[in-house]
C-alpha cells in the first residue's frame, strides 16, 4: 500500500487540499524572489514552462537551453550549464536595485526547456537549436540561450537573423572563436563567428568583441578578426577604461544595427568563474563585469545568450550563479531599452 501523504506535512506533495498555498506562483511568482525561491522544479527563475509552443504567444523573451558540449576543445560538460543556471536561478530576484526595475512588472517571461540536440553530432545538433530558437523568434520572442559552448550561438545568430537580417555581435569573451578550423573541424566552439561572417548573420563593421586575452597558436585569428572589421577590445584595455567609455564605443560602433548579445562565461577572470571549459586568467571579476554591462543600451538587443557555464568544475556554483545573474542583468537593461526607445 502506497503512504497516504495527503495528511502529512513538509511532504513533496500534500494533495489537492492544501497544495495551492504552497506553490511557488503563489508564494512570490516567477522571476524568483518570494518566500520559498528554494522550491519548485527548476526552470529559469521559475518562469513557467508552457505545455507547447503556442502557449509561449505573447510572451516577451523565451530562455531555451542549449545543452551542447560536442564543440568543446578542452575541458567537456558545458551541456550540463543550462540546467546548472536554471538550478541557481531561483535565487535572482525580479527587483534590480542598481537598475532600478522589476523585470516581472514588464516583461513576460518563459523557459521553454531544451533544444533536442545530439550529442557528438554537430551538424544535426545546430539544425535542431536552429529550428528551435527559430520558432521563438518567427513569434516576435527575444530569444535567451542558455549554453552550451559556444557553437550554440551559431544556431541563435541563424534563427536571429532570419528574423532581423544580419545582426550586430556584441560579445563577451576571453577568446574571439573566429578561426577558419580548430583541430581540422569547421564547426565547434572556436570558429562560429568565423561562420557567421560567412554565411552572413553578422555585419563585423558593427561588432564588437570585449575581453580579449591568454595565449594563442599564433596571432592570425587577431589579424583575420581586425580585417574582417571587429572593434576588439582586449582585457587589458578594457580593465583600464570606465565603463561608460566603452558603452559610448559600443554604441558607436553598433549604431542603429539590431544587436545580438553573447556572453562567453569565460569573459571573467577564473578567480569568479571557475566552472569553464577553457578558463583564461587576467580577467574582470564580476563585479566589474556587472558595471561594463550597466553602462550599455539595449535597446537594439534582438537575442542574447550566456554560454560555457561547465558545472563540473564550477566551485560552489559562483560561476552558474554569475551566469543567472548575468541573464537577470540583460533582461533589466532590455526593460530600460525598450523604456528609452519608447
Ligand atoms: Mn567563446
Ligand atoms: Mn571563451
Amino acid at each position: 500500500m502506497p503512504p497516504d501523504t495527503t495528511e502529512s506535512e513538509g511532504t513533496i506533495f500534500m494533495g489537492e487540499r492544501t497544495v495551492r498555498g504552497s506553490m511557488p506562483g503563489d508564494a512570490g511568482g516567477p522571476l524568483g524572489g518570494g518566500d520559498r525561491s528554494f522550491s519548485g522544479i527548476r526552470t529559469l527563475f521559475r518562469l513557467p514552462h508552457p505545455p507547447d509552443l503556442e502557449s509561449a504567444r505573447g510572451a516577451d523573451f523565451a530562455a531555451v537551453g542549449l545543452p551542447f558540449d560536442t564543440g568543446t576543445s578542452y575541458r567537456p560538460g558545458a551541456r550540463f550549464g543550462p540546467a546548472a543556471i536554471r538550478e541557481i536561478s531561483s535565487l535572482v530576484r525580479p527587483y534590480n536595485t542598481v537598475l532600478d526595475v522589476s523585470i516581472a512588472d514588464h516583461l513576460e517571461g518563459v523557459d521553454l526547456g531544451d533544444a533536442p540536440v545530439v550529442s557528438g553530432n554537430t551538424p544535426a545538433s545546430l539544425e535542431r537549436m536552429t529550428i528551435s530558437v527559430a520558432a521563438v523568434t518567427e513569434m516576435g520572442i527575444l530569444p535567451v540561450g542558455l549554453g552550451g559552448d559556444h557553437t550554440v550561438t551559431l544556431a541563435m545568430l541563424r534563427a536571429v537573423a532570419a528574423q532581423h537580417g544580419p545582426v550586430a555581435l556584441l560579445q563577451f569573451d576571453s577568446h574571439p572563436d573566429t578561426w577558419d578550423t580548430l583541430y581540422g573541424e569547421s564547426y565547434n566552439h572556436g570558429t562560429p563567428f568565423r561562420r557567421a561572417i560567412d554565411e552572413g548573420l553578422i555585419r563585423p563593421e558593427r561588432s564588437v568583441q570585449l575581453g580579449l586575452r591568454g595565449s594563442m597558436l599564433n596571432r592570425d585569428v587577431l589579424d583575420y578578426s581586425r580585417d574582417a572589421g571587429f572593434t576588439m577590445v582586449p582585457a587589458e584595455e578594457l580593465l583600464g577604461r570606465p565603463a561608460a567609455e566603452i558603452a559610448a564605443l559600443v554604441s558607436q560602433t553598433v549604431r542603429d544595427s539590431p544587436v545580438y548579445v553573447t556572453f562567453d562565461i569565460d569573459f571573467l577572470d577564473p578567480a569568479f568563474a571557475p566552472g569553464t571549459g577553457t578558463p583564461e586568467i587576467g580577467g574582470p571579476t564580476t563585479a566589474q563585469a556587472l558595471a561594463y554591462l550597466r553602462a550599455l543600451d539595449f535597446a537594439g538587443v534582438v537575442g542574447m545568450d550566456c554560454v560555457e557555464v561547465l558545472p563540473a568544475f564550477d566551485v560552489s556554483g559562483i560561476t552558474a550563479l554569475a551566469a543567472a545573474t548575468v541573464i537577470g542583468e540583460m533582461l533589466g537593461l532590455v526593460v530600460l531599452g525598450r523604456r528609452a526607445g519608447g
